[in-house]
């Protein structure tokens, strides 16, 4: 018997027949024994269609009224999969996360976690309950209803995990778990079975969508174990565990892509003290988020600074180059929006230091050029052209061997 947290997200709860789908494995799983906590999304795109909602009315929503708008979604949700449950003789109750008292900080729409009281949850389990847990919402200490943030129910899963205790907190997904890479692209890629928190996270941050960053940086702190799974079978899928295997780590665990980042050179800055500092200092003041920056050699005292930023950020970025760029001394400056970041990842790579050269000789021998790199003591990432990333993608899933077990 085990204390279980489950979620399932937007697409696994889109119409009723969905949400009487889930109740039947959720009844199933508690006649097992578990004591079972789910927590929903709203169902389908209905985040999206509120949002537009919002947008008819007016092109300037109040944070807080949007929370109010946004956090009904979730409660929708939950009550149709009580109802649902309840239906299979088993018994059910939904709280809002106002009522299992999800204390966050005050900032609306993105909000942080604080605390979490659970106490209402342990009482529920204990008189046999399943208990259904709307995602993505809670409450500041003086009562205002807040979000987390898009894509936030991963985060109440984990932090109601780690709330109680439980033995794991499975998310559900419209895949089968973490795949080696995105399927998508490379046929043979295979399915993880066990990866650390670690590699996740990195996996996370370079493109891997399956889990969200800040979900598995919570479930790490918090010593949670992620049990990545299809919302729909019962085959087992990836677990994400902070613990200590006494297996042998791999080189390289999995390759990732990500085609969301756009690149920036400014040509011919001066090479002295306070350049880059002033250049960065702007794109931080923007809240732009860097991630690579390279800085060539100079020649005769000038040099070029590339680094790379999210589309999202990218008009931001784009002013705040602007903003400085007579200050800084700049010549030109160039945007390229068609490239490419691909990474490996794997725990194994801080004591193998050939990995690197394994790298960038894969991508030569199929004449794909390295623009930037940036590197983590498990991570090595490459700024390509766009176009050839699935080819990349391709070649350093083979040349890690990453097909085989
Ligand atoms: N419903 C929210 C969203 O669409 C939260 C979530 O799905 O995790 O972002
Ligand atoms: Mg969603």
């Amino acid at each position: 018997m085990a204390l279980v947290v489950t979620k399932y997200g937007g697409s696994s709860v889109a119409t009723p027949d969905h949400i009487k789908k889930i109740a039947q494995r959720l009844v199933e799983r508690k006649h097992t024994g578990d004591d079972v906590v789910v927590i929903v999304s709203a169902m389908g795109n209905s985040t999206d269609e509120l949002l537009d909602l919002a947008d008819e009315i007016t092109d300037h929503p109040n944070e807080r009224e949007l929370d109010m708008l946004l956090t009904t979604g979730e409660q929708v949700t939950i009550a149709l999969l009580a109802m649902a449950i309840q239906d299979l003789d088993q018994k059910a109750i939904s709280f809002t996360g106002l009522q299992v008292g999800i204390v966050t900080d005050s900032a609306h729409n993105k909000a942080k976690i604080l605390a979490i009281d659970a106490d209402c949850v342990k009482k529920a389990l204990e008189n046999g309950h399943i208990v259904i847990i709307a995602g993505f919402q809670g409450v500041t200490s003086s009562g205002e209803i807040t979000t987390l943030g898009r894509g936030g129910s991963d985060t109440t899963a984990i932090a109601i995990a780690a709330a109680i205790a439980a033995d794991v907190c499975d998310i559900n997904t419209d895949v089968n778990g973490v795949y080696t890479a995105d399927p998508n692209v490379v046929e043979d890629a295979r399915k993880i079975d066990t990866i650390s928190s670690e590699e996740m996270l990195e996996m996370a941050a370079s493109g891997a969508g399956v889990l969200s960053m800040r979900s598995v940086e919570y479930a790490r702190n918090h010593g949670v174990t992620i049990h990545c799974r299809n919302s729909f079978t019962d085959e087992p899928g990836t677990i994400v565990t902070g613990e200590e295997t006494d297996m042998e780590q791999a080189i390289v665990s999995a390759v990732t892509h990500d085609t969301n980042d756009a690149k920036i050179t400014i040509r011919g800055v001066e090479d002295r003290p306070g350049i880059a500092a002033t250049l960065f200092g702007a794109l931080a003041d923007e809240n732009v988020n860097v991630d690579m920056v390279i800085q060539n050699i100079s020649e005769e005292g000038l040099t070029d600074i590339s680094f790379t930023v999210p589309h999202e950020d990218l008009s931001r970025a784009q002013a705040a180059v602007v903003a400085v760029k007579d200050e800084i001394g700049a010549r030109t400056w160039v945007l390229d929006e068609d490239v490419a970041k691909i990474s490996i990842i794997g725990a194994g790579m801080r004591t193998h230091p050939g990995v690197t050269s394994q790298m960038f000789r894969a991508l030569a021998d199929e004449g794909i050029n390295i623009d930037l790199i940036s590197t983590s003591p498990i991570r090595l990432s490459c700024i390509i052209a766009l176009e050839d990333a699935p080819k990349a993608v391709r070649v350093l899933h083979k040349a890690f061997e990453l097909e085989q077990e």
